[in-house]
């Protein structure tokens, strides 16, 4: 069946024309195809004011992005019918990326709208596939996907984790369900030679933070014969990390006491020993202060503080907190590693922290690595949102200059 058609207003085409896939709901000309005539994730053609075709996608009359163009293809709808095609050929062109960069099958296979596959999240893990559902365009197209995931990578298990917060955006209910197969206990991870082992069904997020994996490589050039401390540690992929380069002494410091308890089991099977400190970050950070504690590098990878806009202003507080607490723990001639996954903290904002931190304890930074995403995170040109993680190498120097 044809779907249905959705009419942008008079010079609304611009963006989707640059190469922008979104169309939010005041984009819409609601007087010939108006939104309410449409259920949530309804494929539709989206066409230009007047009646040009610009793609097919799907449409969410419940959300502010109204719709989402999948592809400019317009001969082949995004219909249950002749999804599943197109579905798999993003995958493998997906994988194709991924199987060139990374000699093990650990990675995130899928990044939404950066793979051409608006609203979807794949991680992999081994023969595992951890997917996560953001869109009603994507859910109605859940079993095309899971037999478009098992035709390109027969895994042994598909895992949806959808049960984040997002999908309420979109009337979506959150769930945890096993598609296919049968689904392990735990997660394994290979980096770089490291194995993890993280909790299969219940980790933060779909279970690993591929991300930081290039700029945790990195952490390996600075961390040999120093004293490191891992904030907001996880199960420790960055602290293992350094302990496997030479460092003298890891520290990771968690919430979460399941986590530490990873942290502690990942290290022992890699033949590494790691310190572990259960508590708040920056409760931590005082008493390591009180102390007279003193790190070579601080590792700071915290949640996002920046989660919607409206918290940039409480975000950005909390960042300049941890950021100040973070230098004052370091050593003289010491590295702070100062991350942020909030889309909302911009670039020159992350830098302002660093620096306003610096000089506050009157000491001077120096920047000499800047990193962000994993090669399996990549940008699209068109869409801000999908560029997000920032990671300062700062040396933090005594006195100013
Ligand atoms: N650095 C990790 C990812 C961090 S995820 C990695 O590279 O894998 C965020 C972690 O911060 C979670 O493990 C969570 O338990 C922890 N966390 C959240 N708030 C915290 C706080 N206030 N103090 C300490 N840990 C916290």
């Amino acid at each position: 069946m044809e779907p249905k058609t959705l009419e942008l207003r008079k010079d609304e085409d611009r963006r989707l024309r640059a190469g922008h896939q979104w169309v939010f709901s005041n984009e819409v000309d609601v007087v010939r195809t108006p939104l309410t005539a449409f259920e949530p994730g309804e494929p539709v053609a989206i066409v230009a004011h007047g009646g040009k075709p610009l793609g097919t996608g799907y449409v969410n009359p419940r959300s502010l992005i109204a719709a989402r163009l999948v592809s400019r293809d317009h001969e082949h709808p995004f219909t249950q019918a002749s999804a599943g095609s197109l579905i798999v050929h993003r995958l493998k062109v997906a994988l194709a990326l991924r199987e060139r960069l990374y000699p093990t099958p650990h990675y995130r296979l899928v990044f939404g709208e950066s793979d051409g596959l608006p609203g979807l999240v794949v991680d992999r893990y081994g023969d595992v596939l951890v997917a996560q559902f953001t869109t009603a365009g994507i859910d109605r197209l859940r079993n095309e996907i899971v037999a478009a995931l098992e035709k390109v990578l027969a895994p042994s298990c598909i895992l949806l984790r959808n049960d984040v917060g997002v999908r309420e955006l979109e009337g979506l209910e959150r769930a945890v369900e096993v598609a296919s197969g049968t689904l392990p206990d735990e997660l394994e991870v290979v980096e770089d030679g490291l194995s993890f082992r993280v909790p299969a069904r219940d980790g933060q997020k779909t279970g690993w933070f591929y991300d930081q994996r290039g700029n945790r490589e990195l952490l390996g050039r600075f961390a040999k014969g120093a004293r490191v401390l891992d904030l907001f540690s996880y199960y420790g992929g960055w602290g293992l990390r350094a302990a496997a380069a030479g460092a003298s002494e890891v520290l990771c410091v968690d919430s979460s006491a399941p986590a530490l308890a990873g942290v502690t089991r990942n290290a022992a099977a890699n033949g590494l020993t790691v310190g572990v400190r259960e508590g708040d970050a920056f409760e931590v950070l005082k008493e390591l202060r009180a102390a007279r504690e003193r790190f070579d590098v601080v590792v700071c990878d915290p949640p996002a503080f920046i989660k919607k806009r409206k918290d940039h202003h409480a975000g950005l507080t909390a960042y300049h907190r941890i950021n100040q607490m973070a230098m004052q723990v370091l050593s003289k001639d010491g590295l702070l590693v100062s991350c942020s996954c909030s889309h909302h903290l911009s670039r020159e904002e992350h830098l302002s922290v660093v620096r306003a931190e610096a000089r506050h304890i009157d000491r001077s930074a120096q920047i000499v690595a800047i990193g962000g995403q994993g090669f399996d995170h990549p940008v699209h040109p068109a869409i801000p949102e999908t560029e997000y993680l920032k990671c300062l190498f700062a040396r933090v120097l005594p006195g100013s200059f």
